[in-house]
C-alpha cells in the first residue's frame, strides 16, 4: 500500500503516524508546502506574546522523528500541484530547486487545510498588514513588533483575533478592534459575549463593532485603517482574522465534489467523491453533528480526529465520522468563553424548536476561597429534554462544564440526565450541587413546568403594556443598585406577607440577581394561586442582554 498525504500538520500527522501504526509494511510519503510539519498552530498567539517563549516548543514533531519513529517519508518545502485521478498519481513540486516530479498513490490523504481570508479591499497587500496561520506569518508578526509597534488594529473579533488582542496588549500594544458584528466572538450568541467585550474594555482595547475596514492607506506616520464609518485607525500593526477558506483547489482541478462554501464532500468514512482519496481537517464539509447537515468547522480536535479514521478506513477498519460539534474555547484575559453543540441563533436560523435557560453559579462551593461566577446557557429539545448546545462564559470552571456538556450533547443525552449527573467534588473543585445540576434542575423544572420561565428576551420583545408585572424579589440594595424597567421590589423573604400587593388579574414575571430566588418566589406563588413565571437568569442577565441600559 502506498499511500501519499498532502499537508502535513494537524490532519496529515496524525493520518500518517496512525497509518504507519496500522501497517509496517505502507510506503507513507508526507508532502508539506511549509518548511515544518506537526506545529502547534494554535500556540502561535502565544509565542507572539511572550508567554510560550522558546520557538522550537511550536514545533511538536519534527521531520527527523517522523522518519526515525514513523519511518515516513517527509517532504518538506514540496507543494503538490496536481492530482491525475485516472493515472493515480500528483504532480509534486520541490520549492527549493523548483523541480517537478510525479508521484504514485494507492490512496492519497488530502489535508491541506485552510486559508485565511484577504478580503480584496484596497491596500490589502501592504507591509505591516498579517494574518497567522504558521510560523513564518508568527515570525513576520514578531519581527515588526520587535521593530516597535505602539499601536495594533486587529481586524475580525473571533477566537484567532482576540487571541492575538490578549497577546498585543500583554506586550503593552495599544489595540483596537474592528469586528463586522454587532458583538465580539460570533459564534456565540451575543448575549454571552458580554463579558468578553466588557473586558476587552477593561483591559485598554477599543472596540468598533458592526464596522468593516475598507481600506487601508500607507501614510507617513505609518498605517491607517479606513472604517466603513468613515473613521480612520492609525496603526504600525495590523492583524487580519476574519476567518478562513478551504484550500480545495487541488480537490476542484481534480473534479472532486465540493460543497457550497468550497469544503471538499466527504462521506462518513471520510472518502471524497473518489473513493481512493480521502481529506480531512479545515479543507473538508462534516457534518453538523446536532443538525445534521453539512456545515464547515475548523478546529484542531476535529481534524487530528480525522486523520485517524481516515488511516484506519484505508486499512479496512470501517470507522465512521461522527460529525463535528463545534466544541471550543477561547481564553481572554481572565475570562474563558466556551461552547458545544448548536447556539441560539443556530438553531432559530435552522427553525429547530428549543428551550432555553441561563444559570449563574460559582465553579466551586461560595464559603471555600476564590470561588468564581459563570453564566452557562443551556439549549434543550422542547420535548424530550435531549440537549442541543451550551455555551459558557466566566472565570475558573467554564472549560470543565462545557467539557461535560459536550460529552452530553455526544452521547444524547437529556436535561434530565444532567439533573442525575455525579460529578466530582470537594469544596475547591466544585459543588454538591455542581452546575451541570443546576443547569439540569432549572432546564427539567421548566420541562416538567414546576417552574414556568420567561427569558429575557422574549420578555423585552414584548410592549410595555403586554408585558407580565415585573416583580423584583431581591434586596431594596440591589434594586437600588439597577433593575428591569418598570419592576416592583419585595424581597423573597417578605413575600408571603405581602401577597396582597400583586396582581391577580395579570401574570407575574419575578426574578432576582441570577434566577435562585426568583425560582423560589415563583414556587410560591404558584402554590398560592398566581400565574408566574421565572425571568431565567434574572437581572444577570438582562445586563448581559441590555449593557447599555442596566
Ligand atoms: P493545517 O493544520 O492548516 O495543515 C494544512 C497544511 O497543509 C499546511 O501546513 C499547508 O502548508 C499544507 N498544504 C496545503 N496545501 C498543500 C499542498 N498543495 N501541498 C503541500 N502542502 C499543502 N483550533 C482549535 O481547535 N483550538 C485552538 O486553540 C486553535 N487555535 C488556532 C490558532 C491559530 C493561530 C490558527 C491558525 C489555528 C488555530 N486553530 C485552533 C485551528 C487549527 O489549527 C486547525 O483547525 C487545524 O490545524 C486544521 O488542521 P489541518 O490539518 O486541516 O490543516
Amino acid at each position: 500500500m502506498k499511500i501519499v498525504i498532502v499537508g502535513g500538520v494537524a490532519g496529515g500527522a496524525s493520518a500518517a503516524a496512525r497509518a504507519r501504526r496500522l501497517s509496517e509494511d505502507a510506503e507513507i510519503i508526507l508532502v508539506e508546502r511549509g518548511p515544518d510539519v506537526s506545529f502547534a498552530n494554535c500556540g502561535l498567539p502565544y509565542h507572539i506574546g511572550g508567554k510560550i517563549v522558546e520557538r522550537d516548543k511550536l514545533l511538536v514533531v519534527k521531520p527527523e522523528l517522523l522518519k526515525a519513529r514513523f519511518n515516513l517519508d517527509v517532504r518538506v518545502r514540496s507543494s503538490v500541484e496536481a492530482i491525475d485521478r485516472n493515472a493515480k498519481t500528483v504532480r509534486i513540486r520541490d520549492l527549493a530547486s523548483d523541480r517537478e516530479y510525479e508521484e504514485s498513490y494507492d490512496k492519497l490523504i488530502l489535508a491541506p487545510g485552510a486559508a485565511p481570508l484577504r478580503p480584496p479591499v484596497p491596500g490589502i497587500d501592504l507591509p505591516g498588514i498579517f494574518t497567522l496561520r504558521n510560523l513564518q506569518d508568527m515570525d513576520r508578526i514578531k519581527a515588526t513588533i520587535d521593530d516597535g509597534v505602539k499601536e495594533a488594529v486587529v481586524v475580525g473579533a473571533g477566537f484567532i483575533g482576540l487571541e492575538l488582542v490578549e497577546n498585543l496588549v500583554r506586550l503593552g500594544v495599544s489595540t483596537t478592534v474592528v469586528e463586522l458584528q454587532d458583538q465580539v466572538l460570533p459564534p456565540f450568541d451575543k448575549e454571552m459575549t458580554t463579558p468578553l467585550a466588557e473586558s476587552l474594555a477593561a483591559n485598554g482595547v477599543a472596540l468598533h463593532l458592526g464596522e468593516s475596514a475598507d481600506a487601508f492607506e500607507q501614510t507617513s506616520d505609518g498605517l491607517v485603517v479606513h472604517l466603513k464609518s468613515g473613521k480612520q485607525l492609525p496603526a504600525q500593526l495590523i492583524a487580519l482574522g476574519i476567518g478562513v477558506r478551504p484550500e480545495n483547489k487541488l480537490a476542484v482541478d481534480a473534479g472532486l465534489e465540493v460543497g457550497p462554501r468550497g469544503g471538499i464532500r466527504v462521506n462518513d468514512q471520510l472518502q471524497t467523491s473518489d473513493p481512493d482519496i480521502y481529506a480531512v481537517g479545515d479543507a473538508i464539509e462534516v457534518k453538523d453533528f446536532v443538525l445534521e447537515v453539512p456545515t464547515q468547522i475548523p478546529l484542531a480536535g476535529p481534524a487530528n480526529r480525522q486523520g485517524r479514521i481516515a488511516a484506519d478506513n484505508i486499512f479496512g477498519r470501517s470507522i465512521s465520522y461522527r460529525g463535528t460539534q463545534g466544541t471550543a474555547i477561547l481564553g481572554l484575559f481572565d475570562l474563558s468563553a466556551a461552547m458545544t453543540g448548536a447556539s441560539e441563533k443556530i438553531l432559530k436560523r435552522a427553525e429547530r424548536p428549543y428551550r432555553m435557560i441561563y444559570v449563574h453559579p460559582a465553579n466551586h462551593a461560595g464559603y471555600y476561597p476564590g470561588a468564581e461566577q459563570m453564566t452557562l446557557k443551556l439549549l434543550f429539545d422542547p420535548e424530550s429534554g435531549k440537549v442541543l448546545g451550551a455555551q459558557g462564559v466566566g472565570g475558573a470552571g467554564v472549560d470543565k462544564r462545557i467539557d461535560v456538556l459536550a460529552v452530553a450533547i455526544q452521547a444524547g443525552m437529556t436535561v434530565f440526565d444532567l439533573e442525575e449527573m455525579e460529578l466530582a467534588y470537594a469544596p475547591q473543585f466544585g459543588s454538591a450541587k455542581d452546575p451541570i445540576n443546576m443547569a439540569g434542575f432549572v432546564a427539567a423544572g421548566l420541562l416538567r413546568d414546576d417552574h414556568p420561565q420567561i427569558d429575557v428576551a422574549s420578555l423585552m420583545a414584548m410592549s410595555p403594556s403586554e408585558r407580565p408585572f415585573l416583580l423584583d424579589v431581591r434586596t431594596p440594595k440591589e434594586f437600588a443598585d439597577g433593575h428591569f424597567p418598570d419592576s416592583v421590589n419585595i424581597p423573597v423573604d417578605e413575600l408571603r406577607s405581602r401577597l396582597s400587593e400583586l396582581p391577580t388579574d395579570k401574570e407575574v414575571a419575578a426574578y432576582c440577581k441570577v434566577g435562585q430566588r426568583g425560582y423560589v418566589a415563583t414556587r410560591i406563588l404558584r402554590q398560592k394561586g398566581f400565574a408566574v413565571v421565572n425571568i431565567s437568569g434574572g437581572y444577570t442577565t438582562y445586563r448581559h442582554h441590555f449593557p447599555e441600559t442596566s
